[in-house]
């Protein structure tokens, strides 16, 4: 049964008593086929935006003149583009005109690979022109049409069918791979930021060793900033990494001359995975010095990021992906989960010291407590701590 797609089918049964045609495409119904879990539903349809505008009450206008908006039924969203061909493709970018059609099987042309060209109406039949539902049994990723000509069309294609390759563990269809060993080159002209997509998604393919082999046989590797210097088919994950922090991570702890800072840079990073990144990065070290997990450690890291740690820490071989329930626990159990849980804050300090200036001592002896604190060597008790400064001596006045 078709049950994941029964509220996308309701999407569509209206679009048809308005007097259109529409389909789910793409993604969702090659996941479907291949028995994936489904994710983003896009739908396809006869109708232009404006019709789209006029039949739902919920929408909400994301690329009108690419004909595509976003419906939201049942507090889900549907991306719902109107069918179109493409042409030009003269930068290597953006195709210079969109044209709105009236038949599915022409929308079906301008997609990439087979298995990403296929239609499902609203009783299941398949629409599939390509025999992509064959290229899906037969576990191939093949270009729609000619390959080379795809590729020119749009060189990030290339780095689609890798990705594709790499999270179904899919092989490339012979011509395909071909045409990708040829033209690798093209890439260049392709924007970082749209390859640095594809290559998040490559490492957290289940078969992320084929999509790094991938990028070293068909040459576009060379291509990859930063990348292209490692070697990527020795230094393989034992595991996938989700997200940049934990693949710069990954190689940061493996090549120590490597700058995570550039890597960032090459490859136009945002600042919430270079925080991520410093973050990961500071508690790996402390891991490396102490060869343990400490409560410093712990304490240090965001729970956000355990499970980038524990993956990290699988990727690397160090242990296996439970650490994150570990963490969490050691966390619950620390004296404090943060500076401000401190029974002893730096008012206090000063009141004990008021002859003195003020000056990098208080932080730097807070920093002390908050340390001793954490590891368990003083209690967090006001009196204990104060007994504790107490006995210090007073730092050397500049
Ligand atoms: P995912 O599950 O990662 O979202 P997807 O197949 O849905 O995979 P999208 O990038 O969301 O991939 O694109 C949706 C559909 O649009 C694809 O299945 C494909 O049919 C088409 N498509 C996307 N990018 C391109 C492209 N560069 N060239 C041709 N067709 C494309
Ligand atoms: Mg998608």
């Amino acid at each position: 049964s078709h049950e994941v797609f029964e509220h996308a089918f309701e999407v569509i049964q209206k679009i048809e008593e308005a007097g259109g045609e529409a389909y789910i495409v793409g993604g969702a119904v090659r996941d479907y086929l291949s028995g994936r879990p489904v994710n983003d539903i896009d739908i396809a349809t006869s109708e232009t935006p404006e019709r789209i505008q006029e039949i739902f009450d919920k929408v909400i206008p994301v690329g009108i003149e690419h004909g595509t908006v976003i419906v939201r039924h049942r507090s889900v969203s549907y991306e719902v583009t109107t069918y179109r061909v493409e042409e030009g493709y003269e930068d290597y970018r953006h195709p210079d005109e969109v044209t709105f059609v009236q038949d599915i099987t022409l929308d079906l042309a301008r997609r990439d690979f087979t298995t990403n060209a296929i239609a499902m109406s609203r009783d299941g039949r398949l629409i599939d022109p390509y025999h992509g539902h064959d290229a899906i049994r037969n576990k191939k990723i093949e270009a729609v049409g000619e390959p080379s000509e795809r590729f020119h069309e749009d060189p990030l294609r290339m780095m689609r069918a890798v990705r594709f390759a790499s999270q179904l563990s899919f092989k490339i269809e012979k011509r395909t791979e071909e045409a990708l060993n040829h033209l690798s080159p093209l890439l260049q002209h392709i924007s970082i930021e749209r390859i640095a997509v594809e290559m998040e998604k490559i490492f957290g393919g289940s078969d992320y060793a084929l999509g790094l082999q991938l990028l070293q046989s068909t040459g576009l590797k060379n291509h990859l900033p930063i990348l292209k210097d490692l070697d990527i088919n020795r230094n393989v994950p034992y595991s996938p990494l989700f997200g940049w922090h934990e693949i710069i991570a990954f190689y940061a702890v493996q090549y120590p001359q490597l700058s995570p800072e550039n890597f960032m840079k090459s490859w136009k990073l945002s600042k919430d995975t270079k925080k991520k990144t410093v973050q990961l990065l500071h508690a790996y070290k402390i891991y490396e010095r102490k060869k343990n997990v400490t409560s410093w450690l712990v304490y240090q890291l965001d729970n956000e990021l355990f499970p980038s740690f524990s993956r990290l820490f699988s990727a690397l071989d160090e242990g296996d992906m439970n650490l994150d329930k570990a963490l969490t626990d050691m966390k619950d159990q620390l004296p404090i989960q943060n500076k401000k849980e401190l029974s002893f804050q730096a008012r206090d300090l000063l009141q004990l010291y008021t002859h003195l200036p003020k000056g990098p001592w208080i932080s730097e002896w807070m920093d002390t407590i908050e340390h001793c604190v954490v590891t368990g060597e003083i209690e967090n008790d006001y009196e204990k701590i104060k007994e504790w400064v107490r006995g210090w001596n007073p730092p050397a006045s500049n």
